[in-house]
């Protein structure tokens, strides 16, 4: 079992047919994993889990809110801003040998007897695909210019440092 698994749980056993809504608020060192460890998860994640329970299956609407701390890819600045993921899965109970294949890649089978739901993963990735590609502060009329090239976050802290700084009030483009 991997480190991180359990963040997101939700207790099905026992759960009446029907909507139910559970809210989370977790932190991204909560799930021990590098790529939320980024530091543009630094304030508390606000998570929403819809579930929407019939005979046999169970459909989870994840929905993901954070601040996150980013920065200018023109001019590395600090944004503070505002991001939400939205994701769907569907749980079909019983034996998926009977249920045969489908093609729906958000369908995952669930053992009749399972007890709870671990959505740690799907947040996990919820998360991530919020971060936006592009981030611009309004600082600079190059700021919003650069928005239209690829901004690349590839670089290393160490190296980052000194590019900040040779950066700085220059035009550049991130490629
Ligand atoms: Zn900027």
């Amino acid at each position: 079992m991997r480190k991180g698994h359990g963040v997101i749980e939700i207790r099905i056993s026992g759960l009446a047919p029907g909507r139910h809504v559970e809210t989370f608020t977790c932190r991204a060192t909560d799930f021990s994993e590098p790529g939320l460890t980024d530091p543009a998860f630094s304030g508390d994640i606000h998570v929403t889990v819809e579930l929407d329970k019939s005979d046999r299956e169970i459909a989870a609407k994840i929905v993901t809110s954070t601040v996150a701390s980013l920065s200018c890819d023109a001019c590395l600045a600090p944004v503070r801003q505002e991001i939400t993921g939205e994701y769907g899965v569907l749980f079909r109970t019983g034996d998926p040998e009977e249920e045969g294949t489908e093609d729906d890649e958000e369908f995952r089978s669930l053992p009749q007897n399972a007890s709870a739901l671990d959505l740690t993963e799907d947040v996990r990735e919820t998360l991530l695909l919020s971060l936006p590609t592009k981030v611009s502060c309004e600082r600079y009329p190059e700021c919003l210019e650069d928005t239209a090239t690829t901004g690349s976050g590839d670089e290393t802290d160490v190296a980052r440092s000194n590019w900040q700084e040779q950066l700085k009030g220059l035009k550049h483009k991130f490629d």
